[in-house]
């Protein structure tokens, strides 16, 4: 068997050489298992490594076609990222905007994310995502999916799109389409099973892959603990190849400072602790092509007063971003458009955070914004003491020692922008206050931070989910679907069409495999 650990050495030459030059020069049989070589312990037609959005889609696809398919999840809970994601899902040209009396058409989405992607788009990948993305809505409804009856408009849309999940939760899709794989003839879903290597033939196609069972996953460890050697060792083939829906690796401390060097240990992220680079850099040894590995997104309407996703963003992102402001506590002013997509807006939050002095931006709205909430939305953050109420501004400032007359100025301005309609300062778009200004007690209030929350790049796939080599062709038996995958968001993926892109190209891996 192949020699296929990656060691620190090796990690640390992937960040003097970039890991674009590394897979060149690893293009080989021997990052892979040879078929040859081994036994297997199994044989199923599609092996699948992830149990996200995108692991889940491919899953009931392959197996609608008739396939005996598994399910590989490294971790003891299924659902990665995707269980704890938002439940925000973009459906550009859905049956809710024509009701609603939206314009929205396929130029317009892509448009939208080629602007927030800073042009760095692959944008055949986003037209699938566009001509797939009521299908794919309708199959997660299929399947047992609900949604709220109302639209949402995502920073960095143009116009409303998104539908929220009943329960306001990535659950709200990953439990049904758990469960109506679960009832797939001859499919299994096995957790605490980790993926480590692709067995390959003579011929250099991927015709299964090295897993350990009963394994533990252990945080502490670098990159997907390789050299950790817990677990059961398994050889399992795939005779109809492996889909890759690993996800991202924001929690992969070291990693993804390799890619992004204000990714430090310290900073924190929305993702669960298995969001490691492992299985990415499995791919990128075999051959596949990294793409815009160092394009990290910073989700803006996060609290450094609690850990990881938190229970602030609906306060943060519906309430005060749309209908109130955010300061900067050291001015009383504010410092961004917050309505901007996620990019510009962590980019503005960075500029002014002090994390040494604990300087945070501070986010608020008035009475009347926070009452478009969910009321447990504010009320949950507020029992937990993370969100504030103050009956004047004035308390406000003092106590988060915001300069006194400051911020009541600010508010006095950006409410005369609320009644002309121009943000003449940040160019937020105001007609989407509806009115609302920051006038009526009480004002309720927060500290913001960005949180690691996707990573952008992976290994390229084209339009048919088949993973791509560094000559641009078809690594034969491999997909990958997912935030695994790079390129389709360019510099910074838009809100909600994590969902739209995880589970149409999960669907496509899973119809095309
Ligand atoms: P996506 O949104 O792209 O579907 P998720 O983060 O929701 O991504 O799901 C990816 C899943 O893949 C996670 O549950 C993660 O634990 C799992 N995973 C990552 N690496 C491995 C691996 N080496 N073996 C098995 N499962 C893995």
């Amino acid at each position: 068997m192949a020699k296929s650990n990656v060691s620190r050495r090796d990690m640390l030459k992937m960040s003097l050489v970039g890991a674009g030059a590394l897979a060149l020069g690893a293009v080989n049989a021997e990052a892979t298992v040879s078929a040859k070589d081994v036994k297997f312990d199994e044989e199923w037609d599609v092996v699948i490594i992830g149990s996200g959005f995108a692991g889940l889609a491919a899953g009931i696809k392959a197996s609608e076609r008739g396939n005996k398919v598994l399910i590989l999840e490294k971790m003891g809970r299924v659902g990665g990222n995707s269980v704890v994601n938002g439940g925000i899902f973009a459906v550009p040209g859905s049956e809710l905007q024509k009701k609603n009396g939206v314009k929205d058409s396929k130029e317009i989405f892509i448009a939208d994310c080629v602007k927030a992607g800073l042009g760095l788009n692959h944008v055949e990948l986003l037209e699938v995502l566009a001509d797939r993305a009521v299908d794919t809505f309708n199959f997660t409804v299929k399947h047992g999916a609900k949604y709220l009856d109302k639209l949402i408009l995502e920073g960095g849309h143009s116009v409303p799109r998104t539908y929220y999940t009943e329960n306001t939760s990535g659950s709200g899709i990953v439990q049904p389409l758990v469960e109506s794989f679960k009832k797939s003839d001859g499919c299994e879903l096995r957790t605490r099973t980790k993926f480590d290597d692709f067995v390959t033939d003579e011929s250099g196609r991927v015709v299964g892959v090295t897993v350990r069972e009963n394994y533990k996953f252990d945080k502490d460890l670098f990159s997907d603990d390789r050299e950790n050697k817990g677990g059961d060792k398994k050889i399992i083939k795939a005779k109809k190849g492996v889909i890759l829906a690993s996800g991202g690796f924001c929690s992969d401390k070291f990693f993804r400072k390799l890619q992004d060097p204000r990714a430090v240990p310290e900073f924190d992220t929305t993702n669960h602790p298995g969001a490691t680079a492992g299985a990415l850099i499995s791919a990128f040894k075999a051959g596949a092509l990294p793409v815009q590995v160092g394009w990290i997104q910073y989700i803006p309407y996060k609290c450094p007063d609690e850990k990881g996703n938190g229970i602030t963003s609906k306060f943060a992102a519906q309430a005060s971003f749309r209908y109130g402001f955010s300061v900067d506590p050291k001015t009383g002013k504010r410092y961004m458009n917050e309505l901007a997509d996620r990019k510009i807006r962590a980019d503005a939050m960075f500029k002014i955070i002090d994390a040494k002095a604990n300087s945070y931006p501070i986010n608020l709205c008035d009475s009347v914004a926070a009452a478009k909430l969910v009321p447990s939305d504010l009320e949950n953050p507020m029992n937990s003491g993370v969100i504030k109420k103050f009956d004047t501004l004035e308390e406000l400032a003092a106590f988060y020692k915001i300069p006194a007359g400051e911020l009541t100025k600010t508010a006095e301005r950006y409410n005369g922008f609320v009644a002309s309609g121009i943000d003449k300062d940040f160019g937020k778009p105001m007609k989407l206050t509806d009115g609302i200004t920051v006038s009526k007690p009480p004002f309720y209030a927060m500290r913001g931070a960005p949180k690691l929350h996707h990573t952008m790049g992976g290994v390229k796939i084209n339009t048919k989910a088949q993973v791509l080599n560094i000559d641009d062709e078809p690594i034969a038996g491999l997909y990958a679907a997912g935030e695994v995958t790079g390129g389709t968001h360019g510099a910074s993926r838009l809100g909600s069409c994590a969902i739209l892109d995880c589970l149409t190209f999960g669907m496509i891996a899973g119809e095309n495999i």
